[in-house]
């Protein structure tokens, strides 16, 4: 059917960041400091995206995952979580111990993160924000693009206000989904490419009152982090009755308060409202038998109570934009680099089958090899054909497995500072994102204090 209304209008902005997650924070910082006006819209009540309200409290990727844990990406992530862990809401990497098994994911691979307290983040994020002078619209959700000679002229959002629209210069889109690149007709696609189906969705969970010492006495005993055996054994009883056989917990901010990233709904697709009301539904179910079987079966786990469920349904893979370059597996096998780099990631292959969310297609049944860090090229943020839009964070334009490096949220603040300053050279040149002079993007990142050249680092304390 047709719905015609007028529509509001705003006053222009120079850039509306829709999504406030890893990729759209830094980028409307990036862009607030270059000068320009900004307009953030996010649809939840709150920063941080993931990390925050899909209760992902653990920053990976910033830092290479060997016993150096060299900075893959500094900038704005640097100096958020830096600022955290001087307020106590953070743990700095370099004074997490480097061992078989860290607390943080019982791996010591994954010490290399950043844990976080999701609240203090978020009270931080608000402050960052009004400092740099960005206009926030929480709880509001965007809603559809007037193009116009490709570009866009007004975002259309909507909040407890009505539908409005807002005319701007350029838009970052940050949704994660790639929401408004898929609304203006970029070309995108979705999902694996033989069938569309996504890597599993989950719903996290945060526990306190864990007695590590005791889970960690039963990991080193039985060499086993992810408790396989206790899981084949409660199958075996019909107690355990989720499709995956790994329980990953992870330590926060605090001693004895543990991430549950354990749950792996199939079938989501995280476009598709119905389907994501769907798998939320599934996930409290999940949620609410796993803890009654941590606390039954799982060492440590006793006496947990939990601190919180998240709000929201963690999606780990939706739609990607098709730009000029699409960036390959054999790119990251190969660690080629990119003479357009804006950022790095420390991180491995993370992309879990859609059928089998215990198994990791990259790891155990093609074993590609990666390099320590992997380049991140411009191009892959920046979507056809419309001019002024640029899509940094989970929606880029790369072969689906390359995600598992490129989507892990430190990678994603390198690309939202990349898009953010970028935005700023579209606007004082009135030109595309497509001819941006990615010298010069790259000089000013540097500027700024962003990790855009590779040269060998000192070798970390631990
Ligand atoms: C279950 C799970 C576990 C993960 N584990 C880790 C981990 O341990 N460590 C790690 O570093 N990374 C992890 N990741 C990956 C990482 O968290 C995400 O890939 C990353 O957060 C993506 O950043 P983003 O900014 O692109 O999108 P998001 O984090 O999804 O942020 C997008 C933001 O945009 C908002 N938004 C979306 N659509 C709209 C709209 N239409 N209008 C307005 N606002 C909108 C959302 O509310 C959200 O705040 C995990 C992801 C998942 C799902």
């Amino acid at each position: 059917m047709e719905f015609n209304k007028d529509l509001k209008v705003l006053d222009e902005y120079d850039v509306v960041v829709c999504g406030g997650g890893p990729s759209g924070i830094p980028a409307a910082l990036a862009a607030a400091r270059a000068g320009l006006r900004v307009l953030l819209i996010e649809a939840t009540g709150q920063l941080g995206g993931v990390g925050t309200s899909a209760g992902v409290s653990h920053l990976l990727g910033a830092r290479t995952q060997d016993q150096s844990r060299q900075v893959c990406v500094a900038g704005i992530f640097t100096e958020i979580t830096e600022e955290l862990a001087r307020r106590g809401g953070a743990i700095h990497p370099l004074s997490i111990k480097h061992e078989k098994y860290s607390p943080h994911g019982w791996s010591a691979g994954l010490a290399e993160g950043v844990p976080f307290d999701p609240v203090q983040m978020t009270l931080l994020l608000d402050e960052k924000m009004l400092d740099a002078g960005v206009d926030i619209l929480y709880f509001t959700q965007f809603v559809d693009v007037v193009v116009k000679d490709e570009r866009i002229t007004h975002v259309v959002a909507f909040n407890k206000s009505g539908l409005f629209s807002v005319p701007v210069k350029a838009v970052i889109d940050a949704t994660g989904d790639g929401d408004v690149a898929a609304r203006s007709g970029c070309t995108m696609v979705k999902g694996r490419e033989e069938d569309g189906l996504m890597t599993p969705a989950s719903l996290i969970f945060h526990v306190e009152n864990v007695d590590q010492d005791a889970t960690r006495e039963y990991i080193e005993k039985h060499e086993s982090n992810r408790f396989r055996e206790i899981i084949l054994e409660l199958r075996e009883k019909g107690e355990w009755t989720f499709p995956y056989e790994i329980m990953i917990s992870v330590q926060l901010h605090e001693v004895g308060t543990m991430m549950i990233n354990t749950t792996r709904i199939c079938d989501v697709d995280g476009t598709d409202g119905r389907s994501i009301s769907k798998g939320m539904m599934q996930g409290r179910r999940e949620v609410n038998h796993l803890f009654n079987l941590l606390r039954t079966y799982f060492p440590g786990f006793e006496n947990c109570k939990i601190r919180s469920v998240a709000p929201v349904l963690g999606i780990r893979e939706t739609r990607r934009i098709v730009g000029d370059y699409v960036m390959t597996v054999a790119d990251v096998a190969t660690g080629n680099q990119f003479p357009d780099t804006i950022g790095f990631s420390g991180y491995g292959w993370d992309l879990p089958d859609p059928k089998r969310p215990s198994y990791q297609p990259m790891y155990e049944d093609q074993k590609t090899e990666r390099k320590l860090y992997t380049p991140i090229p411009y191009r892959v943020l920046v979507p056809n054909p419309i001019r002024n839009v640029i899509c940094p964070g989970r929606a880029i334009s790369v072969e689906r497995h390359v995600l598992g490096p490129l989507r892990e949220q430190g990678p994603c603040y390198a690309m939202g500072q990349a898009a953010g300053v970028a935005a700023s050279m579209v606007i004082r040149d009135n030109g595309a994102f497509q001819t941006v002079d990615t010298d010069e993007l790259r000089a000013e990142l540097r500027r700024l204090g962003a990790k855009v050249d590779w040269e060998p680092q000192p070798v970390a304390a631990n």
